[in-house]
């Protein structure tokens, strides 16, 4: 076996919360054969697997994680042609949205842009269909290569297998790990390059200017589904989590321990470095509470959570 797999390796500095404890074990498989190696190493020592990119999205158990951590190795990025007006870009799972971004654009690609200062990487935000505001990650993504977790087998597949919806897709299974995806973006001019540098230096701005861009994973809790709220506004239901968060009066006034909700946003928690990942879990359940004494319903966790024995919120399914 030529992967290295490392013991007893700390996550807190893997992950955008910086909580948590250690990983039992920890590699950083990068070719289709490494990932094979690793899946290997888990059956044969009857571990369990979890599949870590940037972090960006996560809560670790304060206790760690008892199995194997697969932390995909950055890789790299290449491009190829595919008609007059697009070309392809492939890169792999572990190259940050934020090198992709600057890879197109150098190379006269644009789309990607509107992704501007979303951490992640490929793999993660396949898993999530990246989104903001009405872009997607599966408006980009053409085809892709996933290892079945089962088999080790090693599958070419194309964006309608994803069953991407928003805040959804096929890998939330957790039945297939994402090695590369291939994207599709349009070829264009300088002059259209240059506004979407622009733009990406604007979205960029705006959102580090609204939004906590440290120690957080971004939006704690998903927006509810049309059929999980009964309140309406001008004709519409109001599914924005945030705005329940809002009204019970929780940003930049309820804190636990080291965590506290940001006061820029209602959804988004903020960690120092005397939090705890318990003290994560038990604000979010507090909000989870005063949310359902008021409206009867339950925010529900949009961050993914490691290592617990038994999911620490309130879950309505
Ligand atoms: C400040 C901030 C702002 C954010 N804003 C947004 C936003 O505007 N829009 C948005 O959509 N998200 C946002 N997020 C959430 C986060 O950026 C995305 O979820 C991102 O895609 C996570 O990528 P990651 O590599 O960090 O994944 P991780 O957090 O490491 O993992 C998330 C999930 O993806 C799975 N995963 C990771 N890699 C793979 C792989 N190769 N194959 C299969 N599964 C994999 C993991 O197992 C896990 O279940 C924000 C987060 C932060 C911290």
């Amino acid at each position: 076996m030529k992967l290295m797999i490392q013991e007893d390796v700390s996550l807190k500095d893997k992950v955008w919360f910086r909580t948590g404890g250690n990983a039992r074990y920890f590699c950083e498989p990068l070719t289709v054969q490494e990932f094979q190696e690793a899946f290997q190493f888990a059956h044969t020592h009857n571990l369990q697997v979890f599949v870590l990119g940037h972090g960006a999205n996560v809560l670790v158990s304060d206790e760690g994680f008892d199995g194997l951590i697969i932390h995909p190795k950055k890789g790299s990025l290449s491009m190829s042609e595919h008609s007059d007006d697009f070309a392809l870009v492939t890169a792999d799972a572990g190259v940050l949205m934020e090198e992709a971004i600057k890879f197109t654009l150098d190379n006269g690609l644009t789309g990607f842009e509107v992704f501007s200062s979303i951490p992640g990487s490929i793999g993660g935000s396949a898993f999530i269909n990246l989104h903001y505001f009405d872009a997607l990650m599966s408006h980009f993504l053409v085809h892709a290569q996933v290892i079945e977790r089962e088999t080790g087998k090693l599958l070419t597949v194309d964006n309608a297998w994803f069953e991407f919806g928003y805040n959804q897709s096929k890998l939330m299974e957790r039945k297939h790990i994402l090695i590369n995806a291939t994207f599709k973006l349009k070829k264009s001019t300088d002059v259209e390059v240059a506004f979407a540098r622009g733009r990406s230096m604007e979205i960029s701005r705006h959102r580090l200017s609204r939004y906590p861009h440290a120690y957080t994973c971004g939006s704690f809790f998903r927006n509810f589904h049309p059929d999980e709220v009964t309140l309406v506004k001008n004709g519409k239901k109001i599914i924005w989590v945030a705005y329940y968060l809002d009204k019970i009066g929780v940003k930049g006034a309820l804190s636990v321990g080291g965590v506290q909700v940001s006061y820029q946003h209602a959804n988004m928690l903020v960690s120092s470095d005397q939090a705890t990942s318990t003290d994560i879990v038990n604000l979010a359940r507090t909000m989870q509470e005063m949310v359902k004494a008021e409206f009867g319903i339950i925010p529900q966790p949009e961050c993914i959570f490691v290592g617990f024995k038994e999911h620490p919120l309130h879950l309505t399914s």
